[in-house]
Order: structure tokens, then sequence, then C-alpha cells
């Protein structure tokens, strides 16, 4: 079975660029054209109009993770127990909370400033489940939301019902101010067009190895050709260890979606008088779940560590387990009224930090977007073009003080735990898929 992402088939494809051939020089380059490298790129064209800007990517631009996620923005993570208002961990989801705000609020410019047409919805989202049990201490989450510039409120029942048009939830917290709701393809994209004319991209270039060179320049080799830039910015996300910076201590995940036809008039107007929504779970591994404003239904419900990418019949077993989760809510879809399934690589850290660092002189990456890369991915870009140019902010301070991804074990041990972890993740998350 083909393995299509919905959001890129349904957004227009941009013109295709060539790939590296030779020798090329730059003042920076920028490696991976996704939401992250598109936001550093556009950054440093701002500060630095008249250098050359290059931008290379494996594949074509703008069709990687940045346009197979779920489209949430998020602002506002939905707080652990130890981060709850007057716990010991509140301070940090303090912190991580104004970055979540700046970096909504990067979407919303970067989608003024370039009129990128994207679905964009300011509207909110909802932490809901189906157990009860899944969301616990309700009182102290709306006062943490609220005491951090969300806007929470406790939705359930038959009031919820009305709200998604589906029993399936029985509980919710809702959630607004600066979380938003847009297509993903759409948006990169939109990144991509408004390239200015300095920078220069290449796609199907793979970047395979950094080298320092004797002049102090870095060379960055791919099968057709190299660039020797001053400055290079990696912003690979899971696929960090390609350029190879091996400590990053994040590792990749493998998502995998699927999206349905839209509903017909007659079963839609079988859900009520609903708006477009979006659920995300209390659970890591519970599904997402949107009902876009096309009116279709997208679902994702499963996150896997793998070392090997799904094969064609491992993803078909996936979209039939997108279908349980689809039936679970609306039960007059199956299977077949799913027409896209695809997978995606996110990548992830034991803490559920970013890596965002320099590496060496003129290295700086950033990896470990923990499922958040949208919003947080648009400002990364940015603070990483500025400490690469020497430029300090309390925002960018903030964002390298959070920039403790944790330890991870050495492999084999980490393949043998995050499997066990996965396990009972997965049977913990079973009233939520
Ligand atoms: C299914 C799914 C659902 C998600 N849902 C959400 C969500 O709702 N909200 C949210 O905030 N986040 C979500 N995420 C995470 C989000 O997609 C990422 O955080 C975000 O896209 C990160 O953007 P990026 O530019 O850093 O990385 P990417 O988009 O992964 O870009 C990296 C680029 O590097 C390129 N590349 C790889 N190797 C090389 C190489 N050797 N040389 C050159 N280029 C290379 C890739 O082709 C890719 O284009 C989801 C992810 C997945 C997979």
């Amino acid at each position: 079975m083909k393995n299509q992402c919905g959001w890129i088939a349904l957004a227009d494809t941009s013109p295709s660029r060539e790939h590296l051939a030779g020798s090329q020089k730059a003042d920076w380059l920028i490696i991976g054209a996704g939401i992250t490298g598109l936001c550093a790129a556009h950054s440093l064209a701002e500060m630095h109009p008249q250098a050359r800007i290059v931008i290379v990517d494996r594949q074509r631009a703008a069709q990687g993770a940045s346009a197979r996620n779920s489209g949430f923005a998020v602002a506002h993570e939905n707080p652990a127990t130890s981060e709850l208002l007057g716990r010991s961990g509140f301070a940090g989801y303090q912190l991580d909370s104004s970055i979540g705000l700046a970096a909504s609020q990067e979407v919303r410019t970067r989608i003024a400033r370039h009129s990128i047409e994207c679905e964009y919805r300011d509207s909110g989202y909802y932490f809901a489940v189906n157990d009860p049990d899944k969301l616990q201490q309700i009182e102290a989450k709306l006062q943490t939301l609220n005491a951090v510039g969300a806007s929470a409120q406790f939705v359930q029942g038959p009031q919820l019902a009305q709200k998604l048009g589906t029993e399936h939830y029985t509980a919710a917290i809702w959630c607004g101010n600066g979380n938003a709701l847009l297509q993903p393809a759409k948006y990169v994209k939109g990144l991509l067009d408004a390239l200015p004319d300095a920078v220069s991209l290449y796609e199907n270039t793979a970047i395979s190895s950094l080298e320092r060179m004797s002049n102090g320049l870095i060379r960055a080799n791919s099968p057709n050709g190299n660039v020797e830039a001053k400055q290079v910015l990696v912003c690979l996300n899971a696929f960090i260890p390609r350029a190879g910076i091996s400590h990053s201590h994040t590792f990749a995940m493998e998502l995998s979606a699927s999206l349905t036809r839209p509903l017909t008039d007659q079963e839609f107007a079988a859900l009520g008088s609903v708006e477009p929504w979006g659920v995300l779970s209390t659970r890591p591994l519970g599904a997402t779940v949107r009902l876009t404003p096309d009116r279709r239904v997208m679902i994702r419900n499963t996150a896997e560590y793998r070392t090997k990418d799904l094969s064609e019949s491992n993803l078909l077993k996936r979209r039939e387990h997108h279908a349980v989760g689809l039936q679970r809510r609306f039960p007059g879809l199956s299977v077949r009224d799913i027409q896209y399934t695809w997978t995606g690589h996110l990548s992830a850290s034991r803490s559920g930090q970013p890596y965002f660092a320099s590496v060496q002189p003129g290295i700086f990456a950033v990896a470990g977007c923990n499922g958040s890369g949208l919003a947080r991915g648009s400002l990364w870009g940015r603070l990483l073009a500025e400490l690469a140019s020497g430029a300090s902010s309390p925002l960018l301070q903030s964002v390298m003080e959070r920039a403790q991804p944790g330890w991870l074990p050495p492999r084999p041990f980490f393949d043998i735990g995050a499997a066990v972890r996965m396990r009972v993740e997965a049977i913990r998350a079973r009233t939520e898929i």
C-alpha cells in the first residue's frame, strides 16, 4: 500500500529544485528544509541581507515531518503532576509555557508575514479522554494552565459530545489562548514558497558528513557535490546523526497517521452542529484526532521506537489500527473510508526537552522536538539563527537553559529499555487509541 501523506496530497506542490552539483561556497549553510530549517533561512536572510545562504534537503523540501504532522501548534502542554501549581516542577513548566507561547506567536507572525493560506484556526484544542481516570486533578490542572496564560475550561458529558459530534470522549480540558490548528503541509509549503532570492535551495541532496577545512570553513559533503560554508545550521530533527552529531541525547520515533475522505453532507449533519476540532490524548501513546475544516477525520494512534522503517505490510496493519480508533469515535467509518495513510519521524528525548547547541565553532544544531516542533521548530529556527549570529535575548537564554534532553543509556540497553517502556505506555493508553 502507498505511504502517502494526505496533507501533502491536498496541498499544491512547489516547483522542484535542482540537486547540489559541484562545489559551492556560502556564508551560511542550513541542512534540512523543514519548519526549523526554513524559519532559520528566513531569519538569516532578514539579519544578513547581503549573505549567501544555502539550504539543502535529502528529499523534496518541506515534505518531511513538518508536512506530515497533526497540525497542532502547541503553546501549552498538558501539565504533568509534578508541574502543577505549587509543585516543584511548576517553575520549569511556567518557563516552557512562556517559550510555547512565543513559539505559537512565531507561527502566527510567519503566517501573517508571508500570507500563508494554511487553514489556521486559533481556537484552541482539547486534552480529552475516554476513560475518566485518565484525566485526574482537573481543578489543579485548570489552575495551572490558567496561571501560565492559557485559557482552560473543563468540558464533559453531553456538552462535550455536542462540541465533538461523538460520545467517545467523556471528559476534556479545552485549552485556548495560543493553541491552534493548521494544515501542516500548507504551512511549511508557505514557508518554502516565501524564501527570498538570497536563499539557494537544493533538493534531493543528502549531506553525509561535515568536515573542517584548513581555512576554517566547514565542508558539507553530498554524493554529487559539496558546500563550503562559514557557518552551518543543522536542522535535521530526527536525522541529526546524519550530520555526524551523535551526542544529542535524542532518538527517532516513527509515527503513522490516516486521513479519511470528506464526510458526506448527511454524515456531517448527523454529528450535529460541530466546528472543526482537535483532540490530544493525555497519554503519550493515545490518539491524536482532528475533524478538519473540509470535514475529514485525521487520526494518529501509533508512535514507535524502531530501528528500521515500517514496511508496506506493517503500514497496512497501522492503517487497520487507525480504523479501530476511527470506529470508536465514528462508528459509521471503516478502513474503506481512509483515503491516505502515512508515516513520519520525530525526534524525542528522555526529559522532553530539546538539544539546542553550539556544537563546535561555526556549527549549530537543534533536535528533540518531542512531538511539538511545529510551533517550537518555527521559533527554534529563528533562535538558532540568532545564536549563530552572536545575538542574545532573554528568550534565547530561556531556550538554552531548558535545552537539557537528559541522559540516554547506550545501545543495546537503550533499545531494550525503549521497547519495554513503549509496551507499558501502549497498555496504559488502551482506552485512548
Ligand atoms: C505523525 C506526526 C505527527 C506530529 N504531530 C505534531 C503536532 O501536531 N504538533 C507539533 O508541534 N509537532 C508534531 N509533530 C512533530 C513535528 O512534525 C516536528 O517537530 C517538526 O516537523 C520538526 O520540524 P523540523 O524542521 O525540525 O524537522 P523535519 O520536518 O523532520 O525536517 C528535517 C528535514 O531534514 C531532511 N533530511 C534528513 N536527512 C538529511 C540529510 N542527510 N541531508 C539533508 N537533509 C536531510 C528531511 O528530509 C527533512 O525534510 C508530529 C510528527 C509526526 C511525525
